[in-house]
């Protein structure tokens, strides 16, 4: 992509684009919707992503319940659960009650297109939203250091006041930002596999580890189905997923004491390889450029709440970007004092997760590194 230097024009098609129809692009777009500004959210699926996250902290139900979207999730088939049981070298460690450790009780849980759709679903009834899925931006414009116009890969050009980068892993305005990333590693990959729902995963949601560093999460996607992640330790991963000449569900059955129903459903060809890409970056904004979730920073998925956190960091953007517009401020310092300082708070979530990630084989670790506050999403 790049960065042609061309002169401002004096008038604005839109008060924001937005790269990106994911959980922070979309929120984003229904905020500053709902503000009565003029955005363009592009994005070069066809549709809303088909998969993708689906546990829905405290942090994030609040965000959706502040913008009455609730009610519209529950009747996508959203869950409502309490509990996930802990177990070890296949004894119970631990049972996290949400009713007991955070102030709204409950987490959910629904297919990533089903929340992001929900969100989608509420930006059609705003006139002045407008998501364009099958389309990229190709070029962008600059002058006097601030980005003027896109041009998308049907040759329109758009005129904008801010340009927000929500595209997830892809990243295209990172560079132009000036953001650099510090990966962290682990021993461990991910897969994860879809099975038709059973009695132990609608009981509880389980997660199961063991000393040798294996790991396994059982829980439901919806009535009818379950999604099953599976961690092994990386030079293992193609032995057993690839070449099964270590057995799946034999080696499972040593740690996974009460999911004997869901492993006679797994299949070793089933499973898709799962990302685990943990990273914080810096800078997050470049004057009316603006880096938003996955883009600057993903926590290990152990820790659940990186949605939850994109959907919090997409009002305080709103905040921000109602203000700038309305002239109560200027942009740069603003995002600055109010929107840079997020980094810290992505620090610590990424911080907890590695925290998690890296102890899971040792029983005494996992329970010092464990926080119920931090975990519920509350603290
Ligand atoms: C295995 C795994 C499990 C996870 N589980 C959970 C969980 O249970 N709960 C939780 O809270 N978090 C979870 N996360 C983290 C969560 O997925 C992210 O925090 C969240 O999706 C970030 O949202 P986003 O909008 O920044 O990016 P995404 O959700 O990745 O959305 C990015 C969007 O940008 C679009 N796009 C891609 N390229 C371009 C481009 N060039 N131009 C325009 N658009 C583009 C994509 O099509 C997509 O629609 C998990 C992560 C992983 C890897």
């Amino acid at each position: 992509m790049n960065a042609t230097p061309r002169v401002a024009q004096a008038t604005v098609d839109f008060d924001c684009v937005i790269l990106g129809a994911g959980i922070g692009g979309a929120m984003l777009a229904l905020l500053l919707g709902r503000q009565g500004r003029r955005v363009l959210v592009i994005d070069p699926k066809p549709g809303v992503a088909t998969r993708g996250a689906e546990i829905l902290k405290p942090r994030g139900i609040r965000v959706l319940a502040e913008q009455g979207l609730l009610d519209t999730l529950a009747s996508r088939g959203a869950l409502k659960r309490h509990v996930i049981d802990y177990h070890h070298d296949g004894k119970p460690l631990f049972s996290y009650d949400f009713a007991e450790h955070t102030q709204l009780g409950h987490f959910l849980i629904a297919p990533y297109s089903e929340i992001v759709g929900t969100i989608v679903a509420a930006c059609a009834d705003l006139s002045h939203v407008d998501i364009r899925f099958g389309c990229r931006m190709v070029d962008f414009a600059v002058a006097d250091s601030l980005v003027t116009r896109c041009t998308l890969d049907d040759g329109t050009e758009l005129r904008t006041r801010v340009l927000v980068d929500s595209s997830g892993s892809g990243a295209g305005l990172r560079e132009f930002v000036g953001s650099e990333r510090d990966d962290n590693r682990y021993h461990h990959v991910l897969r994860m596999s879809t099975i038709p729902m059973t009695d132990s995963i609608a009981a509880r949601n389980r997660l199961y580890f063991d000393s040798r560093g294996w790991f396994a999460y059982f829980y439901p996607v919806s009535a009818e189905l379950a999604r099953v992640f599976v961690g092994v330790p990386q030079e293992l991963e193609r032995p057993v997923f690839d070449e099964h000449g270590i057995d799946l569900k034999g080696r499972l059955s040593t740690f996974v004491t009460r999911s004997d129903d869901a492993i006679a459903l797994l299949d070793g060809d089933r499973f898709m390889p799962a990302p685990v890409t943990v990273f914080t970056s810096k800078p997050y904004h470049r004057d009316n450029v603006i880096l938003l979730g996955s883009v600057v920073f993903s926590p290990h998925p152990m820790t659940g709440q990186g949605m939850s956190y994109t959907l919090e960091d997409a009002t305080v953007l709103a905040r921000i970007l109602a203000r700038a517009y309305d002239g109560r401020g200027n942009l740069e310092p603003l995002l600055q004092q109010q929107y840079q300082v997020r980094r810290s708070v992505h620090n610590d979530l990424v911080e907890y997760g590695d925290a998690l990630a890296r102890s899971y084989h040792d029983r005494a670790a996992y329970l010092s590194a464990f926080h119920t506050s931090r975990h519920g999403g509350d603290g």
